[in-house]
This record gives structure tokens, sequence and C-alpha cells, in this order.
């Protein structure tokens, strides 16, 4: 094992009135407990294969992108370390450099990470041509040999590993609906890709604006891991909350009395968005469908880091991989 997992994670059925009253089942599939106070959820799924490609290959160094409240950062600063790794993060917004670091940054300093700070601008051109020569040439001229993982660390290695965890659910049919949220498309596209014949994947996008953007990508990964696309998926794009930087009243409400009910604190960029769609969407669900919500990641920040709160961009710009910058 390249990074300590407690696997399978738990699978646990919410017991929950307002759902019982839709005739909705809900299933928790708790990836966030994969290594609590370790990488886990979705980041450990997505990055462990990753990481054996890369020590395979002989690198020292792993190279990625991200905005400054990127997950998948901090998530690649403590994966490196962890396996005797150099890394480097080029983040997007070169205005930062110089402000003070947010949770995630500090915390991607503090395992080692090498922070490069780029323009937008620059930023979207080395994303959009990644596997170039010449860009990879650039890369390597300024940071010598890494390995490269592109934004959001969703590649088709990616979606292979968050593939796994549907090997967890065994007996999934025609009534299931296998929920997840979508930052870039990674997690889904492996869930997808992996189910069986009549159950379907059920995307909740946290990003503004990225319908297509994001249905392009989940098919891109699918073609590259794959060689084929799948009908059997689709993404909801209702409750980013007005971006991925956003915490709006209604969905901070939601998240508190989930909590309170269930005892349990979700993280809220990502999985509160998703549980508040399921919630919303579940009147009009047929009766008697099963809901597995992958709780895809623990809460990370001290609740006073929250934009507004703590040093950072200005809401709604900085973190928002996709087409929202
Ligand atoms: C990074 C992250 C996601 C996004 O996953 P994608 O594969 O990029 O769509 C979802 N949930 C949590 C908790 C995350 O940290």
């Amino acid at each position: 094992m390249v990074l300590p997992a407690a696997l399978p994670s738990p699978l646990v059925t919410l017991t929950d009135p307002e759902l019982a009253g839709a005739g909705i089942e809900l299933r928790l599939k708790r990836d966030d407990l994969i290594a609590p106070g370790g990488i886990s959820g979705n980041k450990w799924r997505k990055l462990v294969p990753n990481l054996r490609a890369a020590l395979a290959e002989g690198h020292t160094r792993l190279l990625t992108f991200g905005g400054a409240w990127s997950h998948h950062i901090h998530a690649v600063a403590a994966a490196a370390a962890a396996c005797g790794l150099t890394s480097v993060g080029v983040i997007r917004g070169d205005e930062l450099a110089d402000a003070p670091r947010n949770w995630s940054l500090a915390e991607a300093e503090r395992n080692g990470m090498e922070l490069a700070f780029v323009d937008r601008r620059a930023y979207r051109e080395t994303l959009a041509h990644l596997d170039d020569p010449a860009t990879r040439g650039r890369i390597e001229r300024r940071w010598g040999r890494c390995y490269v993982l592109p934004e959001g660390g969703s590649n088709a290695l990616a979606a292979r590993g968050t593939a796994g965890l549907v090997e967890e659910l065994p007996g999934l049919g025609p009534r299931d609906l296998v929920c997840c949220p979508v930052g870039t498309g990674g997690t889904l596209a492996g869930i997808a890709a992996a189910l069986p014949a009549g159950a379907r994947a059920w995307g909740v996008a946290v990003l503004k604006g990225a319908a297509g953007y994001l249905e392009d990508e989940v098919a891109r990964l699918h073609r590259s891991g794959w060689a084929r696309t799948f009908p059997n998926w689709h993404i909801s794009h209702t409750h980013h909350g007005g971006g991925y930087a956003r915490l709006p009243a209604a969905l901070t409400a939601f998240a508190s009395a989930f909590e309170e009910r269930h005892g349990l604190a979700i993280e809220p960029r990502y999985v509160a968005k998703m549980l508040h769609c399921v919630y919303d969407t579940a009147p009009a669900l047929p009766r008697g469908t099963r809901v597995t919500a992958v709780i895809t990641g623990p809460p990370h920040a001290p609740a006073t880091d929250r934009e507004g709160a703590g040093p950072g961009p200005a809401p709604g710009r900085a973190g928002a991989p996709g087409p929202s910058r």
C-alpha cells in the first residue's frame, strides 16, 4: 500500500423521516473514513494509482495544478511527502503570491510543496495544452523531470481508482443511484464506468456555469480510460450555491441541520452541496429508489478559514477549476 487505508470504507443506511416519507432510501458510503487524519476520500482513490505509476517510472517529483482552495493541492503535497517525493503546485492567480496563505496553501507548504503562482491566462493556456510536447518541455526546463497530474488530479488512472469504490457496493441494480459531488469529474467518471447494468451514477456540480464543460470532461475521461462512453450518468447543475468558493446561507443551514440530526459533520464545498441536492430532489425520484451518496472527503479547514473570514482571495474566484474562473 502506497498510502495507508482502511478499506472497504463503511456503508451506512441513514434513517431520515424526510426521505422515508418520499419513499427514498439513503445510504452513505463513508470514503471520508478511508484514512482519518491522512489522505482520505476520493483523493486517496485518485492519487494511489498515480503514485504507483510515478514510483514505477522512477519519478522523484510530482507537479500539479489548482486554485487556492483546492483540496487536490494539499492532498498531493501530503502524498508526495508520505512517499518521499518532492512536489510542485502551480496555483491559479499570480496576485496570491504575496498574500497571506489560506489554510489549504499553508498546509501544502508545510508538507514541503513548492508553490508557483501564475496568472489566470497562462494557467488556462498551460492546462489546455498540457499534453503537448512543447508544454511538457517548458515544465521540465523549469522544474526538471516530474510526474504531471492535471488540475484536480483527474486523469484516466484516477478515474480507474475511483471505480474501485463500486466493487465495495455489492447488489446494485435498477433501483440504485450512486451519487457524488463533481469538481473535475474524475470521481463520477470512475463510478459510472464501474456500475453494473441498470444502476445509474448521479453527479452534483459544485461549480457555477459548468454545464456542458463537466459532461465533456467525464466523457473525455471515459474515452481515455475505457475507450468508450457510458450512457448511465447525469450531472445536476442546481446546487453549486453560486460557485465553488461560495457557501450560501441556505447551504450552511442545511449542513448544520444535517449535522445536528445525524451527528455527522460534513465537508461544506462538495459533500454538503451533494446532500442538499439529494434532499431537494428526493420527492421527484421514483418511490423505492435507493441513493448511495459517496462522502468523498472529511471536513478539512477550520471553520474560521472560510472566505470572508480568513485571508484569501475574493469569493467565487479562487479555487474553482473549470470555466468559472
Ligand atoms: C476533490 C474533491 C471532490 C471532487 O472530485 P472530482 O473527481 O474532481 O470531481 C469531491 N469531493 C471532495 C470532498 C473533494 O475533496
